[in-house]
């Protein structure tokens, strides 16, 4: 069984050294190291000491692109909207937006670039977390009602290739069936080429089932030759419709679990430590013994402590909330003994 969490924010490799060994101490044997377009430029080699440190430490080693093309999850910028405005998405109101287009070949490029890069730094497994069309309510701006992407150049050449008529501004069941398709052809690209270096293939979808989040019909990326380990991040405190963590965590346990049964692929949970208010240790707590009684393959945490160094979602009590999935780890692992 694996225990991890995710690391971020440090690239002092010292600094770095203290964390992971704290880490190892109270019972986690996997990290994920975050890997965003700044760090792939600037820290290179510092990531790659990183992963190298944790492995020596005998963590199970994950990188994520962290927000790259801002598609993905997470809290970093992206240079690359910035540089290539034309591999953005388009809404169907024709607005272009800070986020890049699976279908954009230069972000493929770019995508083939970095999944090299993140091969090449030693990790074990590569995460690809959250992949997702634009999401309205993700931007600080706002959109129609009806407003989705992409109505790009790309999307409607290759909408019109294959269904041969134009790109429909509403989106009906077929843009949806395209832009999942579309998805999954950029997931299945940079799986192969992270598998061609020895390197493993995580998808992380969120917990809804929607064209817009990821996929409506997750069986389809579970049969992907390249993947390895299907995971998914129900965070019951900030996604619409979510109840409470045991029937939300306890649901998406058992579509993973399920998927990953029949598909012969490992599952994995990730548990909410970051935005949540005073008095959620217990929740924690539950999310995580749901997980875990659900016979998932793995269950990480994000963030580390709580993410109390990002102000914008750390938790209001922070210590508390990372002291109550290391609890419910240490108890799973007594019970694993
Ligand atoms: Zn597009």
């Amino acid at each position: 069984m694996e225990y991890g969490t995710s690391y971020f924010g440090v690239r002092n490799r010292d600094h770095a050294a203290r964390d992971l060994d704290r880490f190892a101490d109270e019972g986690l044997n996997a990290v994920l190291h975050t890997f965003s377009e700044r760090d792939r430029m600037y820290y290179e080699e510092t990531m790659a000491d990183l992963v190298a440190d944790s492995a020596e430490r005998g963590f199970r080693t994950y990188v994520n692109p962290w927000s790259v093309g801002r598609v993905f999850g997470g809290e970093a910028l992206s240079e690359f909207v910035g540089r290539n405005p034309g591999a953005c998405q388009v809404t169907n109101d024709g607005e272009r937006i800070a986020a890049a287009c699976f279908n954009a070949p230069e972000f493929r490029e770019y995508m083939r670039e970095w999944t090299e890069a993140a091969a090449g730094l030693g990790a074990d497994v590569l995460f690809w977390d959250e992949p997702h069309w634009f999401i309205p309510e993700w931007f600080d701006q706002s959109f129609p009602d009806d407003a989705w992407g992409c109505r790009c150049e790309h999307c409607r050449a290759a909408f019109e290739a294959e269904y041969d008529r134009e790109m429909p501004r509403e989106e009906t069941a077929d843009v949806r069936a395209f832009k999942a398709d579309s998805l999954l052809e950029f997931l299945r690209e940079m799986m192969a080429l992270a598998a061609e270096t020895g390197a493993e293939n995580a998808v992380c979808l969120l917990p809804s089932e929607d064209a817009e989040h990821g996929l409506t019909d997750w069986e389809t990326l579970a049969v992907c030759e390249d993947l390895d380990v299907i995971a998914t991040d129900p965070y019951w405190d900030v996604f619409e419709g979510a109840d409470s963590p045991e029937s939300f965590v306890g649901y998406f346990s058992e579509k993973v679990v399920d998927l990953a049964d029949r598909q012969d692929l490992r599952s994995q949970i990730w548990i909410q430590g970051f935005r949540l208010g005073p008095g959620k240790a217990d929740e924690v707590r539950t999310a995580t013994r749901t997980a875990v009684e659900h016979g998932v393959d793995s269950v990480f945490m994000w963030g580390y402590d709580g993410c109390a160094s990002i102000s914008s979602i750390a938790c209001a009590e922070p210590d508390r909330v990372w002291r109550a999935y290391l609890d419910e780890v240490q108890a799973a692992r007594t019970r694993d003994d």
